[in-house]
């Protein structure tokens, strides 16, 4: 891409790098505020919290922005280039504003901020990347585009794959995803028999256990374009699917035996058995230190005793990855967990009862939901319900490892779960371009309003510039690296679901809150996906600012 001092690229760049050196000295003299000699106070973080949650959002928009201007090259169309420099311009707006506030609150030196608003080179690049001209001729490009922005550089192998699993979202999973979504469905067997066949549950099993994942490292990047292209057809009946066995897979890949891995990866790559992760609990989500399901040991194995809810998929799968307090010493907090595996039969339907042979019961409902509808979330009672000593994750060793075999796997179900609200926004973008274009308002097509076409830009950005982190933080991952950045994906893609899914409800009027409008399930969907892997609040505290505020204390010492 050829630069000149004008150039509104290298603007961008310019002013981002002094964002990010103003945002750097916020977040260091946070990291002071909420510190005592050098280490971070549980205390002092509680006291801050608003300050830290503005961080994290001031992070993900900074991160973002960043890596969208990165990413455009030579090749990049038009279109990409005029997205992620309207992303760059209101993102970069916004964490102007959330670090003035945090300056003011705390009176740090704000110099360099107003410097920043009041360069001619920043509001030049704001009104050439998003003033109304600007929007209208994005949002042109993105109106005659079927959605395809931000496009991420692949090589063949990774780009078939995108082709093959977007051909099969358009042509299986979507026609079936309202009947499932209306009728509240469970994910019929013929599409699951179609997925594994697809080998889509093996995406993260390494291939000497006969999944797909490169032996020695990971494909966190076909994982995610996989996940983007099935979760456009549908969310609750394709897209999510993988979310399960990438857990219990990099779970049982970071804390289970060679006998237990050797047992249990080829087969979860199959798809048989079908998992579903069991950690929230009624009294505790968020906290998961502190869940409480009693695991009492008695010969042979562990009784469960105590409830799990929002188990998704927990009727039909046919094992649970339970995280179960196995040492009653409450006081150990994170450090009496385990995980155990618990097998039970595949159940159709919203409610089951199994009884094992040994006498112990295991009962599951559903908990009827606005949305998310296929997999079923289901409120779970163990009742002395017998789990034999080899299901316990890692044996012995494993006893108390639990919380970090647990949070291994949840690195990949937030990239995971990023990659699906991008399949989300697609899917919603594309419906609202092909309503925008039919839909005549005024004696003209919706599309031909500068209103629509600066909405249909702004959507196009978030959805652009949220593919490009997500493509990038994948190679992070790949590289064993990108915890923090993981979850700031996760946040951020998550959130701009929810707004692009709106404007798609909004831009369809009236018919956009039908229910035979697939907008309507899109909107419904999207809203869950800041709450689960992580709500969004404590993956913004607990992870992301958290870790900020570790490492700006690490650099300065
Ligand atoms: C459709 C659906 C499917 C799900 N599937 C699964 C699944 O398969 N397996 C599973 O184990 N769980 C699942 N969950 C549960 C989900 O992970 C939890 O709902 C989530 O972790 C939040 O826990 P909670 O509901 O107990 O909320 P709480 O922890 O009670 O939190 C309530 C609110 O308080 C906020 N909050 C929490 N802590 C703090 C704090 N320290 N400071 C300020 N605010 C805070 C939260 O962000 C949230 O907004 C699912 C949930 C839904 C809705």
């Amino acid at each position: 891409m050829p630069e000149s001092p004008q150039d509104p690229i290298a603007t961008a760049r310019n002013c981002l790098a002094r964002l990010r050196s103003a945002f750097d000295s916020a977040t260091l003299a946070l990291a002071h505020r909420c510190s005592t000699n050098g280490r971070l106070s549980g205390k002092k973080l509680d006291a801050e919290q608003v300050a830290c949650f503005e961080l994290a959002w001031a992070a993900a928009d900074l991160l973002a922005a960043e890596t969208g201007i990165a990413s455009l090259r030579e090749a990049s169309s038009d279109r990409d280039r005029r997205l992620a420099l309207l992303f760059a311009a209101d993102a970069g707006n916004a964490v102007l504003a959330r670090l003035d506030a945090l300056g003011l609150e705390f009176s740090l030196p704000r110099t360099a901020l107003r410097e920043l608003r009041d360069d001619p080179a920043w509001e030049a690049l704001c009104l050439s990347a998003a003033g109304s001209a600007a929007l209208d001729a994005a949002g042109q490009a993105v109106a005659a585009s079927d959605g395809e922005v931000g496009q991420i550089a692949l090589d063949e192998s990774h780009a078939m794959a995108q082709e093959s699993f977007r051909r099969f979202s358009a042509e299986v999973v979507a026609p079936q995803a309202e009947a499932i979504h209306r009728e509240n469905l469970t994910v019929p067997e013929s599409l699951l028999q179609a997925l594994r066949e697809m080998g889509v549950f093996g995406l993260s099993v390494p291939q000497q256990y006969g999944g797909s994942a490169p032996d020695g490292h990971e494909d966190a990047l076909l994982m995610v374009l996989v996940t983007e292209a099935l979760s456009e057809g549908s969310l609750a009946a394709a897209g999510s699917l993988i979310t399960r066995p990438e857990i219990l897979t990099r779970a049982l890949l970071a804390g289970g035996t060679q006998e237990q891995q050797a047992h249990w990866l080829p087969r979860l790559a199959a798809g048989d058995p079908l998992c579903a992760i069991a950690i929230t609990e009624p009294d505790y989500g968020s906290d998961v230190a502190a869940l409480a399901l009693r695991a009492t040991r008695v010969p042979g194995g562990w009784s469960l005793n105590g409830a799990k809810t929002w188990c998704t998929f927990a009727g039909k799968a046919d094992l649970l990855m339970v995280v179960a307090r196995t040492d009653p010493d409450r006081s150990l907090g994170h450090k009496g967990l385990s995980v155990l595996l618990v097998e039970k039969p595949s159940f159709e339907g919203h409610d089951f009862v199994y009884r094992e042979p040994q006498g112990g019961t295991l009962s599951g409902r559903a908990i009827p939901t606005i949305g998310y509808r296929g997999m079923h979330s289901f409120d779970l009672a163990f009742e002395d319900f017998f789990v034999p000593d080899a299901n316990v994750l890692g044996g012995e060793a494993g006893l108390g490892q639990g919380f970090y075999t647990t949070m291994a796997g949840m690195v990949g179900g937030r990239m995971q779960t990023a990659a699906r609200a991008c399949g989300v926004m697609r899917a919603a973008l594309r419906a609202a371009i092909r309503y925008t274009h039919d839909r005549k308002v005024f004696g003209q097509a919706l599309v031909e309003f500068p209103l629509t076409r600066a909405k249909l830009a702004r959507m196009g950005a978030r959805l652009a510039t949220c593919r490009q982190l997500a493509g990038a933080v994948a190679a992070l991952v790949d590289r064993g690296e990108g915890r923090m950045e993981a979850s700031l994906v996760k946040l951020l893609a998550c959130r701009s679901a929810e707004m692009v899914t709106r404007e798609a409800l909004q831009l369809h009027g009236g018919m956009g809150y039908a229910e035979e409008s697939a907008v309507s399930r899109y909107f419904v969907d999207a809203r869950v996906l800041s709450i689960f892997e992580g709500a969004e609040e404590t993956l913004a505290l607990k992870v992301v600012a958290r870790s900020l505020l570790e490492r700006a204390l690490g650099a300065a010492a």
